[in-house]
């Protein structure tokens, strides 16, 4: 799960896990992103990459260590990268949670065009960081 007890998360789930309310795929997708959100918020540095993760191991769109996301019509890692574009960060580097945490709630400029990036997403209207 984890790399120098960094916890690694593809980009665009660090506004999934905001908004995670218990909502997910199947059952032990949901039961797994359940424990990481637990932990999620006690995390002093995030990594922000752009390949599958540790929500993505119990996914029904991905198989396993499978690196990619399986899932059509929805390319993982552009929306990753356009997520990192608009952070001003790189992939894979060590960021502290309340920086994280500002740039994606506070920082108006960011969090609109965040939004837009998420506003055709499935899952928004059960996303508490997309409706806040
Ligand atoms: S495999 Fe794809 S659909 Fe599943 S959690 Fe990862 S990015 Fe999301």
């Amino acid at each position: 799960m984890r790399r120098n007890k960094i916890l690694q998360i593809r980009a665009h789930h660090l506004l999934c896990i905001q908004g995670f309310q218990g909502y997910g795929y199947d059952e032990p997708f949901t039961y797994n992103l359940k424990k990481i959100h637990s932990i999620f918020f006690n995390q002093k540095q995030i990594r922000l990459i752009i390949s599958n993760d540790v929500i993505c191991q119990k996914c029904p769109f991905s198989c396993g260590n499978n690196k990619y996301c399986l899932k059509k019509g929805f390319d993982a890692r552009i929306l990753d990268l356009k997520i990192l574009k608009i952070l001003g960060l790189k992939p894979e580097r060590a960021v502290k949670l309340n920086q994280l945490l500002f740039y994606s709630n506070q920082d108006k400029k960011k969090t609109i065009k965040l939004k837009k990036l998420c506003k055709d997403c499935e899952w928004n209207s059960k996303c508490l960081w997309f409706l806040s």
